[in-house]
């Protein structure tokens, strides 16, 4: 994306229009919504062959294992703290707003969700492997894509130089799709401008949207201030502190993944774009951005633990059940398990919500109460999941050439 400042003008201009055309013709839009779709699945045919060649790559630019070991510490560590810290932000706020007090629950289980059962851990661990790879493609299951590219790019750096031609051949695959994304980026000003269009009108338009927004109005204020704190508060703090770099010049570079990321309410298929704005614009290495971002894509998700923390407390003042402390802790640490568990597809932490629900005996019919509004503060828990991976890859990449390369 050099010089491609125009790029990322058209991009916000086809999000205002996106929303207005959207809010005011309502349901006459979901006629662009073929348009969206084309580049949505642009971008997602690229994410497997992106995942798996940037993890090849991505760990053996890494060298030894002591040095994988070392960053990949650092990683989870990034993840895990910036993770607790949205819950934290995300009960301090519940429990101050009290959305959820003078609010009657009425609803269902929603149909998604019904059946499912919660996740435990073990679940969890179990989903880090498949005996199918070729399945997990293609249903995008990508945990065990994962595991499978990280630990085959590890074995390869120890094949001496038949392993090194495999390397450099996932190396070029690499490029090629980085190029492949490049062209996919012109198509994202009127992609963008399509989905949120046709979302918004399939939605019923400006009123009825707002009308859905404003039952649940004070939840939806908590989950939207407290997303907002983190993103520009406690994220922005962090990068100041570790790489000494400006929040505000990051987030113009990180700009083009941020829309995308709103508008496709998918970290997944956003991830081409987060990886081409974190090289290009904000310079982080390579071999940073190709280990940390797909891998926060899939577990790093600071939006929406935040919001499952949120959504469990705001269903618990509807009932008028008061929770104890020991309780806020166990949906603090579900709430992460949940986000980790969670697919990087649009509304995945709907159904990861059953889990910190009945962790604390909570009914599920409270997520039917969420259902209405949830496309649209998917989008905004997206954007802030995204922007966190983003500053983790340019924290690591520090960290990493402070306490690593320098052994
Ligand atoms: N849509 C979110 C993402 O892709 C996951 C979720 O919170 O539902 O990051």
């Amino acid at each position: 994306m050099k010089n491609n400042n125009w790029l990322l003008y058209f991009i916000l201009v086809g999000i205002v229009l996106g929303g207005i055309c959207g809010w005011w013709f309502g349901p006459q839009m979901t006629a662009v919504d073929w348009i969206g779709e084309i580049f949505l699945n642009a971008l997602k045919m690229l994410v497997i062959p992106l995942i798996v060649s940037s993890l090849i790559v991505g760990i053996s630019g890494l060298g030894d294992i002591t040095k994988v070991g070392k960053t990949g510490v650092i990683t989870l560590f990034y993840f895990m703290t910036t993770t607790a810290f949205s819950v934290v932000i995300g009960l301090c706020m519940v429990n101050l707003m009290k959305p959820g007090e003078s609010v009657e629950m009425v609803s269902e289980i929603p149909e998604g969700v019904a059946g499912k059962k919660g996740m435990g851990i073990t679940d969890i661990l179990q989903s880090f492997v498949s005996p199918n790879l070729i399945k997990s493609m293609m249903e995008m299951d990508i945990l065990p894509i994962i595991i499978f590219s990280l630990v085959f790019g590890g074995v390869l750096t120890t094949l001496g130089e038949k392993g090194k031609s495999v390397i450099s051949f996932f190396d070029a695959v690499n490029e090629a799709i980085m190029k492949m994304v490049h062209l996919v980026l012109y198509l994202a000003p009127v992609g963008i401008f399509a989905l949120i269009a046709s979302k918004l009108g399939a939605a019923g338009g400006g009123d009825a949207f707002w009308a859905e927004l404003m039952k649940i109005g004070k939840f939806a204020f908590t989950v939207i201030a407290a997303l907002l704190f983190h993103a520009l508060v406690v994220l922005p703090a962090i990068l100041i502190f570790f790489t000494r770099r400006s929040p505000i010049k990051f987030f113009k570079g990180a700009s083009a993944a941020l829309t995308t990321a709103f508008s496709t309410a998918s970290s997944s298929a956003t991830l081409p774009i987060t990886i081409e704005c974190a090289e290009e614009n904000n310079k982080v290495s390579r071999r940073a951005s190709l280990f940390v971002l797909p891998i926060g894509a899939t577990v790093n998700m600071d939006g929406t633990a935040m919001y499952e923390a949120i959504a469990a407390i705001f269903i618990a003042q509807m009932l008028g059940i008061e929770l104890s402390f020991t309780q806020q802790i166990i949906i603090f640490v579900t709430a992460t398990l949940a986000a980790i568990g969670a697919a990087g597809i649009p509304e995945a932490g709907l159904v990861t919500m059953v889990m910190v629900l009945q962790s604390v005996g909570l009914p599920l019919e409270g997520i039917g109460m969420l259902l209405s509004i949830d496309w649209f503060l998917d989008r905004c828990r997206t954007t802030v999941n995204v922007w966190g991976d983003s500053i983790g890859a340019a924290v690591v990449d520090k960290l990493e050439e402070k306490y690593v390369e320098g052994g």
